[in-house]
């Protein structure tokens, strides 16, 4: 039988939503930062705040607060800009009033993922309240403002300006909603990474009466996407599936009947395990398209810059502990998965540790955006046993 949550001092219902009352779409701050700032702030955590540019991205707000002042340091980490609500009028409940109906809490980043951030910050200042103010250890939060769109002025410059700082970290829980079904069915312990590329076949345009005046890059492109699709790039790992080469359009332009285009090119994405780092991934796809091209196609890759690489926390101390408390709230075993997208996580594994756990996936993104009450209890409850352990 798990033991059922029950609230502590600090309520993560009425945190979620005043967060979903800050209408935060990236790259707006909304107030939601200063929420935090406010909240941490009175419960004794030094708060840092900056603002991150770089050219042709919008500018972004960031958040770090920290308690304490020797390790273990345990981060919380995650987002509060949410992506647009669409048509809002479609919404049931409008998506930036919070507004509870039947135990549900609704509004855009109920659980992608406000809710996630209440609920840590609940269980913090609980384990707070319960130890004299003040961790056996440290705890930190490490939020930014533009992981829902192109991530460059975000986590990935607040963890650099963490360590110039002198921040050590040991491990990170990523609040992102990693259920599926149910509270407790799943942990992230791993991401696939992705990049994407172009195939380009040269060619030599031409009239399609005189094919033997022109060079047809079709037939090259054709053979090579063949080619690229005939061999798995892997047969998956301990922790992954195998890796994935999708091709997504082919194209070459061509208006007319009687022309033999000049070049035609195939743009596609991969999703690749740990089997694979970006570069030994080009690698392997260049090396695969010369043996299939010998010396007849003539062809080039165009690489788009990849900031997702793969990721993985192997099992261990820290996830079985983070297992456990799940179990204990739930009764629930969590699968360790690493199916999914890419998320922030793959720029804190360079730092330490990061196991992602949060609520319940399934409306996140969607027209009314919700999540039951209970879940965020339960969440708090479960973040509490971590923190409890963690720094018993
Ligand atoms: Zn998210």
């Amino acid at each position: 039988m798990p033991d059922l949550p029950t609230m502590g001092v600090a309520d993560p219902i009425a945190i979620a939503r005043d967060l979903l009352r800050c209408p935060s779409v990236t790259p707006a701050e909304g107030g939601a930062l200063t929420m935090l700032e406010t909240t941490l702030g009175a419960a004794g955590f030094t708060v840092h705040r900056m603002t991150f540019s770089d050219a042709g991205t919008p500018d972004v707000e960031n958040f770090y607060a920290r308690i304490g002042d020797s390790a273990p340091h345990l981060m919380f980490a995650g987002h509060t800009d949410v992506v647009p609500p669409g048509n809002e009028a479609s919404w049931s409940h409008p998506p930036f009033a919070g507004e509870i109906v039947d135990g549900t809490l609704y509004g855009r980043g109920a659980v992608d993922m406000k809710g996630g951030i209440a609920a840590c910050i609940a269980a913090v200042l609980d384990h707070l309240a319960a130890n004299g103010g003040k961790p056996k250890g440290s705890i930190s939060f490490l939020i930014t403002g533009d992981e829902e769109s192109v991530a460059i002025n975000g986590t990935t410059k607040l963890l650099k300006w963490a360590a110039e700082h002198g921040e050590k970290f040991d491990h990170c829980i990523l609040a992102e909603p990693s259920n599926v079904d149910t509270l407790g069915d799943t942990i992230k312990i791993g991401r696939r990474g992705s990049l994407n590329g172009t195939l380009v076949v040269m060619g030599k345009q031409g009239h399609v009466a005189y094919p033997h005046r022109a060079d047809n890059p079709v037939r090259g492109i054709v053979a090579l996407i063949a080619a690229l699709n005939a061999e798995p790039l892997d047969r998956g790992s301990n922790f992954f599936d195998p890796s994935n080469l999708e091709f997504v359009s082919v194209d070459v332009g061509n208006k007319t009947v009687n022309l033999i285009p000049g070049e035609a090119r195939a743009r596609f994405n991969i999703r690749f395990n740990d089997r694979h780092t970006l570069d030994s991934l080009k690698h392997l796809i260049e090396t695969r398209a010369k043996k299939a091209a010998g010396d007849k196609i003539r062809f080039r890759f165009e690489w788009e810059p990849s900031n997702a690489g793969v990721f993985v926390t192997e099992p261990g101390t820290f996830t079985t502990m983070v297992s456990d408390a799940i179990a204990s709230v739930t009764g629930r075993k969590p699968e360790l998965s690493s199916s999914g997208g890419t998320s922030d996580a793959r720029f804190i594994k360079d730092y330490c540790p990061v196991v992602e756990f949060g609520l319940v996936g399934q409306s996140m993104h969607a027209i009314d955006e919700h999540v039951p009450t209970a879940d965020l209890v339960a969440l708090t409850a479960i973040y509490r046993r971590i923190l409890d352990r963690y720094f018993a």
